[in-house]
């Protein structure tokens, strides 16, 4: 009985109950359509956690619904009661995470990836300089020229076609922890590099910064901050991903800043929602409500300093990939579009269904990677119909999905993905008069 009732609070079983079986969710949902199964469906999901946790169907049965869910959100945006599906769907993963039989190496792997990976700068810096040696050295082309990339695990030499140029370990040593701008600074920021982002895209995360700076912004980059936690949190790995979160609001409280900035849709979607993981009333629920008031994207915070003038037309045809998480978690959507629009020379064509998921989310595309073509094809679909010669989107994830999205189109040569940062910094950005 009692093991019951602690099946039932994990899954979160009095959530379900606001699920009134409408079906509105079914066509905003991303797997539904292609998949085309109710229990890949968010209805179903939904059932299928609440049948598990009256004991009426095994954890087991539960497992690849879940797992192929790409946590989007999506569905909670047409919900008309409301389900909170995000909560139903990391109590569903983390019972699921303990409930699973692993061998010793994969929990060892796991739990370096999620424990010492993940979260430390160091290796996130090793990760680049070892990318960048790879690319540098000639490596790269020896690996390509004997198809060598071909028979990476888990299709990783796709993914390693289209990851940017590295910049050199000395660029990545010389980086300030402090910019200052010139005058009295209009604001303070604190820059949120995350992991991923600050690994495989530093140069976007080095233009952020720039961009700050020309709004007259002082910019820090606190010295202990980790990674967000969101992977861990997609993996059912919710206490550690709590841990980083405590680690994170303590890096970030020290100092008199007016805004905690991201440049990655996923990062900054749980940034936001950090004051959840505490219970209302104590004292880290208040240190994380005082931490997720000031957490903007970077879109958002450039609007509102509202100091940029670009100088340089882009005569270019422009289409914009939201985030999800951005879209569906952060609500952001206004703020990229309207940057987009400032720069000379551009045009915005919006594609069909925009909020639908490019299929990248998290470590999506790594361990379900059939199925996230499938979804990918679906978006290319769309993006193919604007004939754009740019893909603009705000996720480290969502552009590297553009880019393989791009490449296996076979239109390298003719389309080319960007983060919205990079746009931005074509157009030869600088302080308004
Ligand atoms: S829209 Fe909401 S209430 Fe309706 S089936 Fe989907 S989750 Fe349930
Ligand atoms: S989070 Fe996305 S993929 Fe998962 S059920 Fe909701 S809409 Fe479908």
């Amino acid at each position: 009985m009692n093991d019951l009732k602690t099946l039932q609070e994990k899954l979160q079983y009095d959530k379900t109950f606001d699920c009134v079986q409408c079906g509105y969710c079914l066509p905003a949902c991303p797997t539904y359509e292609t998949m085309e199964k109710e229990t890949h469906s968010p209805r179903g999901r939904i059932n299928l956690v609440k049948m598990a946790a009256e004991g009426k169907t095994s954890l087991e049965d539960l497992e690849e619904p879940i797992e192929k869910c790409l946590g989007c959100m999506a569905c909670t945006t047409v919900c008309p009661t409301n389900v909170q599906y995000g909560a139903i769907l990391e109590g569903a993963k983390e019972t699921l995470e303990d409930n699973k039989e692993k061998s010793k190496r994969s929990e060892k792997t796991e739990e370096f990836l999620f424990r010492s990976f993940f979260p430390s700068s160091k290796w996130m810096n090793r990760l680049g300089n070892a990318t960048w040696l790879y690319q540098a050295t000639g490596l790269q082309k020896v690996a390509r020229s004997l198809c060598l990339t071909a028979m990476a695990p888990l299709h990783l030499g796709e993914f390693e076609k289209v990851i940017p140029s590295q910049p050199s370990p000395s660029k990545r040593k010389k980086r300030l922890q402090r910019v200052e701008p010139e005058g009295t600074p209009a604001a303070k920021i604190a820059f949120f590099t995350g992991c991923v982002m600050d690994s495989v895209f530093f140069e976007i995360n080095q233009q952020t910064i720039e961009l700050m700076k020309l709004s007259g912004a002082e910019v820090i980059l606190p010295e202990h901050q980790t990674c967000c936690g969101a992977l861990h949190a997609h993996s059912g790995k919710v206490g550690l991903s709590k841990e980083l979160a405590m680690e994170n609001i303590k890096a970030f409280e020290d100092e008199n800043i007016d805004y905690i900035v991201n440049n990655a849709g996923g990062c900054g979607a749980r940034l936001i929602e950090y004051d959840h993981l505490f219970e209302e009333g104590t004292k880290w629920h208040r240190r994380a409500k005082a931490f997720t008031e000031k957490v903007k994207d970077i879109s958002e915070v450039l609007v509102e300093l509202d100091a940029l003038e670009f100088s340089a037309p882009v005569e270019k045809l422009v289409t914009y990939q939201p985030s999800c998480h951005m879209t569906n978690v952060q609500r952001v959507t206004k703020p990229p579009r309207q940057l987009i629009e400032q720069v000379p020379g551009v045009k915005l064509r919006e594609m069909n269904n925009p909020d639908f998921c490019c299929g990248s989310a998290g470590v999506y595309n790594i361990v379900n990677y059939e199925d996230s073509m499938e979804i990918l094809n679906k978006k290319m679909e769309d993006v193919n119909k604007t004939n754009p010669e740019v893909i603009v989107t705000t996720n480290p994830g969502c552009l590297l999905q553009m880019k393989l999205g791009v490449e296996r189109e076979g239109k390298s040569g003719e389309v080319q993905a960007f983060h919205l940062v990079e746009l931005l910094m074509e157009a030869s950005p600088r302080p308004k008069k």
